[in-house]
């Protein structure tokens, strides 16, 4: 069954295949940064961008300029910034990307600050693992009993005292 944000989904696997390698981890933080707010406010402030991503607001500044630059953001007075078409775009894929990997990430019981991990991981996947980590995390929603038998397994490994646990 095909859930109503599929189709953006395949079309975010299609932007990470082509590669915007022009795209740097920073310019990725960013974007996705600006997209989430700006679906919320329908705009972003360079000064609250700057507080979100705790940078100085000269550095943001010069991080939207280069960004306005590859015509993924419409940045000209006031300090407001808005998304072009292609922003928006990119934004959504990215923040799709990191609710995907987050997701995940839960599924399997992570217990390390799942924030930073996410962060960590969102940058390097290439699309082919992403897409199957995707599906993997969409089987499960639909098949609950794995993950209950997942938290089983652990169990027993854990009072096993199994040495790869490590913990
Ligand atoms: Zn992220």
């Amino acid at each position: 069954m095909m859930q109503q944000n599929d189709f953006h989904t395949v079309r975010g696997y299609q932007l990470l295949a082509q590669g915007d390698k022009q795209l740097t981890s920073a310019m990725e933080d960013y974007l996705e940064m600006i997209y989430r707010n700006i679906r919320k406010d329908g705009y972003m402030r360079i000064n609250t961008l700057a507080e979100m991503l705790n940078v100085k607001p000269s550095s943001a500044t010069k991080m939207v300029q280069k960004l306005t630059g590859l015509a993924l953001l419409d940045y000209k007075k006031y300090g407001i910034i808005f998304l072009t078409e292609r922003g928006k775009e990119i934004g959504e894929f990215l923040l799709n990307r990191h609710n995907i990997i987050e997701k995940f990430l839960k599924c399997i019981g992570t217990t390390d600050d799942i924030l930073t991990e996410t962060e960590l991981i969102e940058h390097n996947i290439g699309s082919n693992t992403l897409k199957n980590i995707d599906l993997l995390t969409r089987f499960l929603d639909i098949h609950p009993e794995v993950i209950t038998e997942l938290e089983q397994f652990k169990r027993e490994c854990s009072s096993a005292g199994d040495p790869s646990l490590g913990e």
